[in-house]
């Protein structure tokens, strides 16, 4: 970050809204909500962010999903060095060919030159899998099967864009072994079917499930498969790979195990993660013009009790919302009782950190034996009798998330529209939307799509295909070999 952007920094602190509009300026709205809501900060370091505790915590609660989750799977944590040596990064062609110009390189210890350049991990897979070649002996060492949790450093040149693009991410990579082609394959689909969970379930985020075409593969893959998504800003966006390795690196590191006949095998290898981009596309996917909204179960507070004191009887206010916050204890709740803040100053905050459920309690509400619950989502309000509070808000919260859900999906699935024509892809690729349309497979004519409409590249080929493939590529006209998704993307 450059003086002038810490400035801007400070200043949007001085106002509480948000000023900008999502739809008419982005970028804006974007930078507002993440500074403002304090998921995130800017650091004199470009294109890394600091987590805040807000979006940390939010981390933490995809991260203990998932782990218990790969645990139950049978997949173990380790950790595995930070630092790469070139010789090792260097020795799979597609690979390094695939992540050289983003890697940052360790070259010096002080004022003495290193005899080798050390690269900042931007992926484990050579440092693992150099290990696993002395681990690995015989068919009883598989399979093998290890997760990390770590960051990782890709020293992109495109705009960062925080959470989405940041140089230094966190996440977790997965790398396993196994004897046979067929369970390697089958858990590449498992693990993305954990991470389409991840985004469905707890994000509120609709994913479709889909392999990437070879020219957007993971460099050293025999495949990638993805979740993707697409958000309101009329962008797509890869949520998270899982990639078939085949025996590509376990040729090029030389593992190899005894099979029960004694026979010495190259085994088969997968790869798989999901990283802090995840909470970006939540922001996005949610997110309105007074802020955050953030699906109940990954916020950090999914309800907020703020009482409405005045003078008389402010005691009693402040004991009751303090009685009904801890008969809400096994949700994470929170009771705003600053006295140095209007009720109406906390409304707006709170609506802005995405809260899902507000519960107001007022002199009037305590006559009447109630509080006044408000939904962030849609903004409703209701009064609820004190002695339903627990059940209500149990129910709310998971409405809150099927609503946010459904509205995304919908959405989702009005801006996918098909293309059979040149001329309606240029069309709906111009006018933001995701375009499903017939291709050829051929990477050229991939290549060619990409430089006639300023990036629009190819998302995914969508396990779901049309039954019929006898039609044309919608760009060549060559014949076509599946349906593939469309559009700029992130
Ligand atoms: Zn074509």
């Amino acid at each position: 970050m450059d003086e002038s952007q810490g400035q801007k920094t400070r200043e949007n602190r001085r106002e509480l809204g948000i000023t900008a509009s999502r739809e008419k300026d982005f970028s804006e709205w974007y930078s507002q909500v993440i500074l403002k809501s304090e998921l995130a900060d800017y650091t004199a370091v470009s294109g890394c962010i600091v987590f805040r505790p807000y979006s940390y915590t939010i981390w933490e609660i995809i991260q203990k999903h998932l782990d218990s989750r790969l645990k139950k799977a049978g997949v173990k944590n380790a950790y595995f060095p930070l630092f790469i040596p070139e010789s090792l990064l260097a020795k799979e062609k597609q690979h390094v060919q695939g992540f050289n110009p983003e890697v940052a390189w360790v070259t010096h210890a002080g004022e003495t030159k290193l005899g080798e350049r050390l690269a900042i991990r931007p992926t484990s897979e050579t440092i693992m899998y150099d290990s696993y070649a002395k681990w690995i002996r015989s068919y009883n060492d598989l399979p093998l099967r290890i997760n990390q949790w770590n960051n990782s450093v890709r020293w992109e040149f495109k705009h960062p864009v925080p959470f989405l693009r940041t140089r230094e991410f966190l996440w977790q990579e997965g790398h396993s072994v196994f004897a046979t082609q067929n369970e390697a394959e089958k858990e590449v689909l498992q693990m993305l079917g954990l991470y389409a969970e991840v985004y469905e379930k707890l994000l509120a985020v609709p994913v479709v499930k889909g392999r990437k075409t070879g020219r957007e593969k993971f460099a050293g893959a025999e495949y990638s498969t993805s979740i993707e998504t697409f958000l309101p800003i009329g962008k797509a966006i890869q949520c998270a790979t899982s990639h078939f390795l085949g025996q590509n690196f376990s040729r090029t590191f030389e593992i190899t195990y005894l099979d029960k006949s004694g026979k010495s095998l190259h085994p088969w290898q997968n790869s798989w993660g999901i990283s802090t981009r995840s909470i970006g596309i939540a922001i996005i996917m949610h997110g309105d013009n007074k802020g955050l909204v953030l699906p109940p179960k990954v916020a950090p507070i999914q309800i907020v009790v703020v009482p409405i004191v005045f003078e008389k009887n402010k005691d009693l206010v402040i004991k009751k919302a303090g009685e009904i916050a801890k008969k809400l204890s096994k949700f994470r709740v929170h009771l705003d009782d600053r006295d140095n803040y209007t009720p109406g100053w906390k409304f707006n905050e709170w609506e802005l950190k995405g809260v899902p459920l507000r519960i107001e309690i007022g002199p009037k509400d305590m006559e009447k034996k109630q509080v006044v619950v408000v939904r962030r989502d849609t903004g409703e309000k209701m009064s609820v009798p004190f002695e339903s509070v627990g059940k209500k808000i149990a129910s709310l919260l998971d409405d809150i998330q099927e609503n946010l859900y459904r509205r995304a999906k919908d959405r989702m699935e009005k801006s996918t529209v098909e293309a059979k024509s040149w001329q309606e892809f240029l069309k709906n690729a111009d006018s933001r939307r995701w375009v499903k349309a017939l291709h050829c497979g051929d990477p050229k004519c991939e290549e060619e799509i990409q430089e006639k409409t300023q990036g629009v590249k190819a998302n995914c080929i969508p396990f779901d295909q049309p039954k019929k493939t006898r039609d044309r590529c919608v760009h060549c006209n060559k014949p076509a070999k599946y349906e593939v998704l469309f559009a700029k993307s992130y």
